[in-house]
């Protein structure tokens, strides 16, 4: 078998693409102005900046006086909820809805809140990792400032139903912020037509650089500033704008944003044969609804081994991928996420999240199911717990 190297880990981050750094590239050398500058070189920053906030704004059905530029998907959600929250706090709106399985950005932005007063609903999800839209309308209080559900889990990929939670807070007069950052170029986003009134996404999952976002404000609301000083972002995030990475971010989600379809089409089979070559391996279990998912997400749970084990063994076949087992997230417990869909420890320590993009292909799938079966028994044959349940004959999924 011919060895190949795929990187299957786009959740976590993806590669700049060519197209994105020819874009950027004039902004470091050439055009290096301030775009606050009143000679030429800095007014044709500025213009190039008012430029890139129309692109971004086109691919979300917004106006570019809604687009804000950040340094990516934790300041979004730290700006969006704590805005949002220190804004009506005066109006005696202290309650926050949030789900369990939030990326860390809204979870911890939120414990952080309830140290300052405030009150967090975390919603359960169902086992397949969905929110349910009548529990969010059944949370809402009087004094709820803000409901915040992400868009797509980054580990288990489920798409949250945003439109009808979305219609439910329009109803109910209460504002509604999501995290997408998964979501972009991976599902068509139109934030009028699904009444989301702010949105976070992030560059780098979608071949722009690390450290670039943006946070979406629908008009009208009036958030607190972010950074104090001088007048960029429309005042609210003062600090010279990182030109280069603003134009690589506006690039970037044109041409994630492009061909949205043609690319679920391609991924779909994809992921659907490698979901259902992995569940053939004994004791396994799919993560995450089937069909409510990214089209590049597949997380599956393999009892009777270590994440981390799996992780170094798939890297020396040349697959990159990523685990919501301990060791690799830095702390003891596995992933919430996986906690959140009732999964036990000894289940969600042994997990595998592959997530793909565009040029991911059959073979590449091939080569997965070759080496994958094989890891799986080498790594049991060494496995105490996997020796235990095999004498008991326990089955834990
Ligand atoms: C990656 C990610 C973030 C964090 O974005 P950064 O730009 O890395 O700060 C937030 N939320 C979700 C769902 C993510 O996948």
């Amino acid at each position: 078998m011919e060895k190949r190297y795929i990187y299957a880990d786009h959740a976590a981050t993806t590669a700049v693409s060519d197209e994105v750094l020819q874009e950027m590239l004039p902004y470091f050398q050439e055009d290096f102005g301030n775009p606050s500058s009143i000679y030429a070189k800095g007014r044709e920053n500025e213009r190039a900046i008012i430029n890139a906030r129309e692109r971004v704004a086109k691919c979300l059905n917004a106006d570019a006086k809604e687009i804000y530029f950040t340094a990516g998907g934790s300041e979004s959600d730290n700006w969006a909820i704590k805005g949002v929250a220190d804004k009506l706090a005066s109006k005696g709106k202290k309650h926050i809805i949030t789900s369990v399985f939030e990326h860390h950005a809204v979870l911890h932005t939120c414990e952080f809140l309830e140290k300052h007063g405030f009150e967090v609903t975390y919603l359960p999800v169902s086992p397949e990792g969905l929110v349910n839209p009548e529990d969010v309308e059944q949370a809402i209080r009087p004094d709820t400032a803000l409901v915040t559900i992400m868009y797509a889990n980054n580990e288990i990929g489920t798409i949250q139903p945003i439109s009808e939670i979305g219609a439910i807070c329009k109803k109910h007069g209460v504002l509604f912020h999501t995290d997408a950052v998964q979501a972009i170029g991976n599902i068509e986003i139109d934030v009028k037509a699904q009444n989301i009134d702010l949105l976070s996404l992030s560059g780098h999952k979608f071949h722009a650089p690390k450290g670039i976002g943006a946070l979406y404000i629908r008009k009208g609301i009036q958030i607190p500033n972010l950074i104090h000083g001088g007048s960029q972002e429309f005042g609210k995030r003062a600090g010279t704008e990182n030109v280069p990475a603003i134009m690589g971010l506006a690039k970037a989600i044109e041409l994630a944003t492009t061909n949205i379809p043609e690319k679920i089409e391609k991924l779909t089979p994809l992921r659907n044969k490698l979901i259902d070559g992995i569940l053939k391996i004994e004791q396994t279990k799919l993560n995450g609804d089937r069909e409510k998912r990214l089209a590049g997400n597949v997380n599956i749970s393999i009892v009777g081994i270590e994440g981390e084990s799996l992780l170094l063994m798939l890297d020396y076949y040349g697959i990159q991928a990523s685990s919501g087992s301990a060791c690799t997230s830095g702390s003891l417990d596995p992933s919430h996420v996986l906690l959140s869909l009732g999964l036990v420890h000894e289940v969600a320590h042994g997990s595998l999240r592959i997530s793909f993009g565009e040029e991911f292909t059959e073979q590449d799938v091939d080569y997965i199911l070759e080496v994958l079966p094989q890891i799986v028994d080498r790594l049991r044959a060494m496995s105490p717990m996997w020796e235990t349940l095999t004498k008991e004959n326990k089955k834990l999924v």
